[in-house]
């Protein structure tokens, strides 16, 4: 049965760290199988935006339901923590691979020790995702032997190996040198147009205008814009995006 409910909902959510108001009282929607790009400057609160959806961090206020979890409340179980973590994949800017396991290892410890397959079962699914993403030759190597861009391939193919609904991208080619951005993004453009439901905190306009279905432009803990990629990146309302996206060309 086709799930109409959003895969994300956030309601007036806060996240203060002390007496620093990070997320003031934000609300939006991610619906399943759309790409929304959030866009907005250093330290607005994007990332701390991203964690709360993956519960790397507990809002103080509001509500927000991750593919039909419920996240507002203050305590979770572990199975709970557990089955979210599962389910809500995320892609970091510096990859966070394990540098003592190799790129195989790397890819079949979650499947293995969270979801309880087996060796050859997560073996197998982890050389499908390999090959997809372009580097079936790459198995047996460990990480400090691959490209920043091949490192952000195997991680992207990490987090498909635990068959996410959802998974939340935060930055993934900033630590990139701008030869290699090109490898990741068509990667995640293909898994975007496979229907995968992905939030991409990025700095590339011109990923977030020809990929998004939708970006969201934060400011001061706050969405400050949002609407289709063509409305926010090449018709922006505020003299704020305006300044913003001027300094991004
Ligand atoms: P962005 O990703 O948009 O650059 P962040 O969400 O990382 O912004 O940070 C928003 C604000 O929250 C910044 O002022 C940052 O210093 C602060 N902040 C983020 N994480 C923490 C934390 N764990 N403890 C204290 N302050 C934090
Ligand atoms: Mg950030």
């Amino acid at each position: 049965m086709q799930d109409y409910t959003p895969a994300i909902a956030f309601e007036n959510i806060e996240k203060n760290f002390g007496s620093l108001k990070v997320l003031q009282g934000i609300t939006g929607s991610i619906n399943r199988g759309e790409v929304v790009a959030v866009i907005g400057s250093s330290g607005c609160g994007k990332s701390t935006l991203l964690r709360c959806f993956n519960r790397l961090e507990t809002i103080n206020g509001g509500r927000l339901v991750v593919n039909g979890m419920d996240l507002s409340h203050p305590k979770l179980s572990q199975t709970q923590l557990r089955r979210l973590r599962s389910q809500v994949g995320m892609v970091f800017q510096q990859f966070n691979l394990f540098p003592h396991l190799s790129v195989l290892e790397n890819l079949t410890l979650a499947p293995r020790q969270v979801l309880g397959k087996s060796r050859s079962e997560s073996e197998e699914q982890a050389r499908f995702y390999l090959e997809k993403v372009g580097l079936a030759q790459k198995a047996e190597v460990y990480p400090e032997q691959l490209s920043g861009g091949q490192k952000q391939r195997v991680a992207i193919a990490r987090s498909l190996c635990m068959n996410p609904q959802i998974i939340l991208f935060d930055e993934p080619t900033s630590a990139l040198d701008p030869e290699l951005v090109g490898e990741v993004l068509l990667v995640m453009q293909q898994l975007a147009q496979e229907g995968m439901t992905m939030v991409v905190v990025t700095h590339e306009m011109q990923f977030a205008r020809d990929v998004a279905h939708r970006v969201i432009f934060m400011d001061k803990g706050l969405v400050a814009e949002e609407g289709s990629a063509r409305e926010v990146i090449t018709e922006p309302k505020s003299d704020r995006l305006r300044v913003f996206l001027s300094r991004m060309s």
